[in-house]
């Protein structure tokens, strides 16, 4: 079944729909110059001809060969392909920096022949053909229209980091496949559909093709052969503990002594990216004359889109560019001009516990990377030329990474999944998996839906589960939403849970000067805890946007130390949760001024795990759960002894500390006569 790419060489693009005068310019042509030389360009007749004979083509390629920028354009230029064309991502700023190049090299605006669609943010209209969306939208499309009508092709792009919901979109498009083409499945062949048949194609950057040929009854494999040059590995003699001064320390040795060419430094998240960015900022600005200066270009998920933009702008004239990367820029984004890269080693990562909280919660730690991913981080650095990688760890460390991870569906909550193929009429345990799901968490997340009665005894959805599914939150969240309506305060309670969702912290670090930051923080302090005391942050800022407008409010989060970034998105996330309440009849101006008890109480109605009781010594026992927490030193609740809380999450270092903490009655709980009945066994 295997087939190495021909040697065809391709005269230009063949478009058929030239359309825009932006289309004679000479960036336009530039770019068309440039999709001409990727590696794939020479294997685009044969992919064309198999991707025409089958249902279900695996491309295999290396990172920067064009997989993801190129197949969807062909598949468009061919002209004989109808409906939309799908490109899946992993995460947000795959899809928008995707959709934003591959607009460029149709020479069309961004949201118009290509859009994308992520998590509270789209930009799209009726004519896009190509649209890039991370693999958790395609699945809440799939809740309105089950077998994905509107695509002719779906394209699966990043296989091989076997995300949760790449595994659900791969399971899903395999009994879409049976339906909508119907060969193999002679029931549901008759009639529905066969006229508009599905094109599937997985793409993946490693070579791990076999379980996905097999998994589609053995779909062809091609292989595009990258533009590899060799790269020189260093690894440190003995492990450094410090990954973040390791990773300064040596920036500066290359930019230093080394020839010409950008950086590219792996991280493990967004917090280290931030704090690596201030010290390079500070020793760069004292470089001595003569040597050239430093561009510091940050790349993580939540990254606004503006700023994702500059890690692709050729660096400037003497100087070098150095790129502060999440494993994002491991195989999603490819970033040209790379000569250098150094590899921390570390990552975060999803896991999930379904047995130490009793309920179950996802944490993202960090932890050592796998091989696969080391190797990913390393060729990076040879995409221009002869390249230099410099892994902050030993080789021994190395030799003794797992090889490749495990599937996610393995090691994460499966609450929000389970609740989505609910209501897409799937269930979880019946889906046709390339991994079976961990039972423990199986079943952690069907008590969860049960608890929160999104499902009934007997697991059916209820009319509350398919409404809580409308939300781009998780259950719990959307729960805690619902209940705001009962309780006339959706105003506040929206506020919060987009604060919640906001991916940075509210709170700017301050280690520096603690108590300053502390007095500041004091000002936002309320009895009943850390959800109204982030009500009063945002109350807070509204007011200040409002009468010192963009200039006044930058040095307000300045001051008082919030960080100005998470409440941009939380200001975001808003907008979108009142835009999805009005399409829902919900009113999202029901507010309780300034009375706290109605918060609380629809907090509680989603936080029903994460309930815990005051203990004699002070510390806290979960109610759903066998773990005694303590609360975490950063919450207003710290000093306090309250008879019972709840909290937003679990953090575990040399005890259980529950963060994100209110103080709630205990009358209120007797509300909820499932959780009583389990506190009386
Ligand atoms: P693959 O999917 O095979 O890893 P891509 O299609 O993502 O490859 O990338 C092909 C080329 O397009 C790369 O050389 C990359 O540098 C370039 N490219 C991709 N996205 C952008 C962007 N947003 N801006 C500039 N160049 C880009
Ligand atoms: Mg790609």
């Amino acid at each position: 079944k295997r087939q190495r790419f021909g040697e065809s060489q391709l005269t230009g693009t063949q478009d058929k729909k030239v359309s825009t005068a932006n289309r004679d310019s000479k960036d336009f042509r530039c770019l068309q110059e440039q999709r001409e030389q990727l590696p794939i360009a020479r294997g685009r007749e044969s992919l064309m001809r198999s991707i025409a004979l089958h249902d279900v083509t695996i491309i295999l390629g290396e990172t920067g060969s064009g997989k993801t920028t190129q197949v969807p354009q062909y598949l468009l230029e061919e002209g004989s392909y109808h409906g939309q064309i799908a490109v899946t991502q992993p995460r947000r700023v795959a899809a928008t920096s995707l959709a934003t190049r591959v607009s460029a090299e149709q020479g069309q605006p961004l949201g118009t022949l290509v859009g994308y669609s992520v998590r509270f943010d789209e930009r799209v209209s009726p004519g896009t053909r190509i649209k890039y969306l991370t693999d958790g939208m395609l699945i809440r499309e799939m809740m309105n229209d089950s077998l994905l009508t509107r695509y002719g092709i779906v394209i699966v792009d990043e296989a091989h980091e076997r995300t949760l919901r790449t595994d659900i979109v791969l399971a899903s498009l395999k009994q879409i496949l049976a339906r909508r083409n119907g060969r193999r499945d002679e029931r549901t062949a008759k009639g529905k559909g066969k006229a508009n048949p599905l094109k599937v194609i997985v793409m993946s950057a490693t070579m791990d093709a076999e379980k996905f040929s097999n998994f589609f009854e053995k779909a062809p494999v091609l292989y595009v052969k990258g533009r590899q040059h060799p790269v020189s590995i260093f690894h440190t003699s003995t492990s450094q503990n410090d990954y973040l001064d390791a990773a300064l320390r040596t920036f500066f040795q290359i930019h230093v002594d080394r020839p010409p060419g950008d950086v590219l430094v792996f991280l493990p998240g967004q917090d280290d990216i931030e704090s690596l960015e201030s010290s390079l900022r500070l020793y760069a600005s004292q470089l001595p004359h003569g040597v050239s200066d430093v561009v510091i270009c940050p790349l993580y998920a939540s990254l606004p889109n503006a700023q994702q933009a500059k890690v692709f702008l050729p660096t400037p004239p003497s100087s070098r560019k150095c790129i502060l990367a999440t494993n994002i820029a491991e195989t999603s984004i490819t970033i040209p001009g790379v000569r250098y890269v150094i590899d921390t080693g570390k990552q975060k990562e999803k896991r999930h516990f379904a047995r130490i909280a009793g309920s179950g919660f996802d944490t993202l730690l960090t932890t050592d990377i796998t091989k696969s991913s080391a190797v990913q981080r390393s060729g990076r650095a040879g995409r221009d030329g002869h390249g230099y990688c410099f892994r902050l760890y030993t080789e021994d460390a190395f030799n003794s990474m797992a090889v490749s991870a495990e599937p996610e569906v393995q090691r994460s909550s499966l609450t929000s999944a389970f609740l989505q193929l609910k209501v897409i009429g799937q269930d979880l345990d019946a889906m046709p998996f390339m991994d079976r799901p961990d039972q423990e968490s199986v079943g952690s997340a069907l008590r969860t839906l049960w608890l929160l009665d999104a499902i009934d005894n007997s697991r059916h959805l209820t009319d509350f589960g398919r409404s809580l599914a409308m939300f781009p939150l998780e259950p719990q969240y959307a729960a805690i939403l619902l209940a705001s309506v009962n309780h006339s305060c959706t105003s506040e309670v929206i506020s919060i849970l987009a604060l919640l969702s906001s991916s940075a912290p509210l709170f700017t670090d301050s280690s520096s000067q603690r108590d300053a930051a502390n007095e500041a923080r004091a000002k936002f302090r309320h009895p009943s805890g850390d959800h109204w005391a982030m009500l009063n942050v945002f109350r807070a800022y509204d007011e200040v946007r409002v009468t010192e407008g963009k200039s006044g409010y930058k040095g307000w989060c300045k001051r008082n130390f919030v960080n100005q970034r998470a409440l941009r998105e939380a200001g975001d996330i808003r907008t979108q949760l009142r835009g999805i309440c009005d399409g829902m009849g919900i009113d999202c101006n029901l507010s309780c001024g300034n009375e706290e008890v109605p918060v609380l109480r629809s907090l509680l109605r989603g936080l029903l795990q994460q309930v815990a009781f005051l203990q004699p010594d002070g510390s806290y026992k979960q109610v759903m759960g066998p773990s005694v927490v303590k609360i975490h030193p950063s919450s207003f609740l710290a000093d306090k002894r309250s008879p019972a809380i709840i909290y937003n999450e679990l953090v575990y270092t040399t005890n259980i500390y529950a963060r994100g903490v209110s103080a709630v009655y205990k009358s209120f709980i007797s509300e909820f006569p499932k959780l009583t009945g389990i506190r009386v066994s």
